[in-house]
C-alpha cells in the first residue's frame, strides 16, 4: 500500500468572488468566458499556464478549421471570430488543404489577451485549480495554488473547461476514461525554422500526399468514407521511411509520420504533428516520460527531415509546444451522451446550442465535411450528472468515441464553450440551475451573439 501522511486542515483567503468562473482557457474555456461576459455577468477566467488558448497556444495546434471546403456548412459564433480576428491581427496563415486559415500559435496568445480584455473578462493566469469547493453536491468555487500559495475563489456558477474534466471528477460527478490502449495518442508538437519554402513546396507538389496515404500503420491508420482518399493532405511519411532504411532513425521510431501545418515566407515550418505516444494524460509520471521521450523522438524526426525532405537541409528546431499535446482523457457522463449516429446522421436536437459539420477525426476514423452535412450539439451533453452549479465546455462533453472524434475539434469546442458560457450567464440571471435552465433563453442569447443554432 502507498505510504500516506495526514495533510493538516488550514484556513485560506478568499481572494475573489464572481458570477461565472471558467477554469481552463482552451478553445472551450476561452469561448465560454467571452460568451458569459458578453451576456452581461461578472466572469473570471483562471488558467494554470502563462497564456490563454489551451492546445492552440500551449501545444501549438494551429489547424483550427482544416476540414473546411467550399461546400462545408460550418459553425458560426466565437470560433469563427477566433479565426477572423487572428487573420485581422496577422496571426494566421492560409491553411494548405482547406479554405481556412491556420492560427499562429505564438501570435494567438496576444489575440486571446485582446479578446479577454475587450470582453471585460477578469483574467487570472498562473493559477492551477487543485480542488472544487463543495457543499454537498453543489460546487461553490475552487481552490487554486500558485506562487502566492493556496487561495479560494467563490463563484455562483463554474465552467469546467480543463480538457480533463478535473472539476467534475474531483467534485464526484461520474466521468469516463478509456484504458490507455484505447485512447487517442498524445504528441510532442514542434516547429522548425530555416526551411527553404520554395524547395519544400516544390517537393510537396512533385509528390502530393493524400488522406489515403495516412493508412499504413500506427496513429495514422484510418478508415475514411472513401471520398477523402484521393484528396490532398499535407502528410509526411516518406522521409521517415527513407531515414529508417538509412539507419538514421532507430527501428522503434517507425511510428514517426504525420502532418505539417504551414510554411511561412520566413521559413517557419509549423504544427509538426509527427511524434505519437500512448499514455494517460492525467498521470504525471506518464506525462514526464512522454515529454522527455517525445522531445527525443522529435529531434530524430528533424534529423530525418534534414536528410530526406527537400527544403529542410539546413533547418533546425524552432520550438517545442510548452506542453505535451493530450487528445483524450476523461469525459463526463452527461445528461445526454452523444453518439456516433448523432454526428454521422445529422442529428437534430430541440436543445441545440450550435452546429458543427460532419468532421470526424480520431479513433481510426476520418470523415471530411465535403457534403454540407452537419449536426446539432445538444445542451444536455454539457451538463454533468450528480453535481449542481457546474457545466463543462470543450472536449470533455458527454459522448462515445465517434462523437468525441467530432466534438473534440477546436471549432466544436468553441461551440460547446459559447453554449456553456451563455447557459452559465442565463443560469445566474434567472437563478435556475443548469438542469432546469430555460434553454430557449440560452438559444436566444446565443443567436444574439452570432451563433448558428440550427
Ligand atoms: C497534438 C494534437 C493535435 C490536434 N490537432 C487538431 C486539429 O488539427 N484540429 C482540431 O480542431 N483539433 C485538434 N486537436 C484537438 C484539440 O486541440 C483539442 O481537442 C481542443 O484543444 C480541446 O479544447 P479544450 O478547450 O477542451 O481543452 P484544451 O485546449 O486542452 O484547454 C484546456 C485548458 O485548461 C487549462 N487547465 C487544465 N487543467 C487546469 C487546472 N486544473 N487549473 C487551471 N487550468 C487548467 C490548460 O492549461 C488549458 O489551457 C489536436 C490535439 C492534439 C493534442
Amino acid at each position: 500500500m502507498t505510504r500516506q501522511i495526514e495533510e493538516p486542515a488550514r484556513r485560506i483567503d478568499v481572494i475573489h468572488e464572481t458570477d461565472v468562473l471558467v477554469v481552463g482557457s482552451g478553445p472551450g474555456g476561452l469561448a465560454a468566458a467571452l460568451a458569459s461576459a458578453r451576456a452581461g455577468v461578472k466572469t473570471t477566467l483562471v488558467e494554470r499556464y502563462s497564456c490563454f488558448g489551451g492546445n492552440i497556444t500551449q501545444v501549438g495546434v494551429e489547424g483550427f478549421a482544416w476540414y473546411r471546403h467550399p461546400t462545408t456548412i460550418d459553425s458560426e459564433g466565437i470560433g469563427r471570430e477566433f479565426e477572423d480576428r487572428a487573420i485581422a491581427m496577422d496571426a494566421a496563415l492560409p491553411e494548405p488543404q482547406s479554405i481556412s486559415h491556420a492560427l499562429d500559435a505564438e501570435a494567438f496568445k496576444h489575440v486571446a489577451d485582446v479578446l479577454v480584455r475587450e470582453a471585460g473578462v477578469i483574467p487570472m493566469l498562473h493559477r492551477l485549480v487543485v480542488a472544487p469547493i463543495m457543499e454537498g453536491d453543489v460546487i461553490r468555487g475552487v481552490i487554486v495554488e500558485s506562487k502566492a500559495g493556496r487561495e479560494a475563489i467563490l463563484a455562483s456558477r463554474v465552467i469546467d473547461a480543463t480538457g480533463d474534466a478535473d472539476l467534475a471528477f474531483r467534485g464526484g460527478a461520474p466521468t469516463i476514461k478509456h484504458p490507455v490502449d484505447e485512447m487517442m495518442s498524445v504528441s510532442v508538437m514542434f516547429s522548425m525554422s530555416g526551411v527553404n519554402k520554395a524547395r519544400f513546396i516544390e517537393a510537396v507538389k512533385a509528390d502530393p500526399q493524400t488522406y489515403g496515404d495516412w493508412s499504413g500503420g500506427g496513429e495514422w491508420d484510418i478508415t475514411t468514407s472513401g471520398k477523402e482518399d484521393e484528396m490532398f493532405s499535407p502528410f509526411l511519411r516518406k522521409p521517415f521511411r527513407q531515414a529508417l532504411k538509412a539507419g538514421l532513425l532507430p527501428p522503434n521510431l517507425a511510428t514517426i509520420a504525420g502532418t505539417w501545418g504551414t510554411v511561412s515566407d520566413q521559413g517557419d515550418l509549423t504544427y509538426l504533428n509527427l511524434v505519437h505516444h500512448y499514455l494517460d494524460g492525467t498521470d504525471p509520471d506518464s506525462l514526464t516520460r512522454g515529454e522527455m521521450d517525445g522531445r527525443a523522438d522529435a529531434m530524430h524526426a528533424i534529423a530525418a527531415l534534414r536528410a530526406f525532405m527537400p527544403g529542410c537541409e539546413t533547418a533546425k528546431l524552432r520550438n517545442f509546444g510548452m506542453t505535451l499535446g493530450i487528445r483524450d482523457t476523461r469525459k463526463i457522463d452527461a445528461a445526454y451522451n452523444m453518439t456516433g449516429d448523432d454526428v454521422r446522421g445529422e442529428a437534430r436536437f430541440e436543445d441545440s446550442i450550435g452546429i458543427f459539420p460532419e468532421f470526424i477525426d480520431g479513433y481510426g476514423l476520418l470523415i471530411l465535411p465535403t457534403t454540407g452535412r452537419y449536426f446539432h450539439v445538444p445542451y444536455r451533453s454539457l451538463v454533468p450528472k450528480g453535481i449542481a452549479n457546474l457545466i463543462v465546455a470543450g472536449r470533455v462533453i458527454g459522448g462515445d468515441k465517434v462523437s468525441h472524434a467530432a466534438v473534440r475539434n477546436m471549432m466544436c469546442c468553441a461551440v460547446s464553450g459559447q453554449g456553456a458560457g451563455v447557459a452559465a450567464a442565463v443560469s445566474v440571471k434567472t437563478g435556475r440551475d443548469f438542469a432546469s435552465v430555460d434553454v430557449a433563453a440560452v438559444q436566444a442569447e446565443l443567436r444574439r451573439q452570432g451563433a448558428r443554432i440550427h
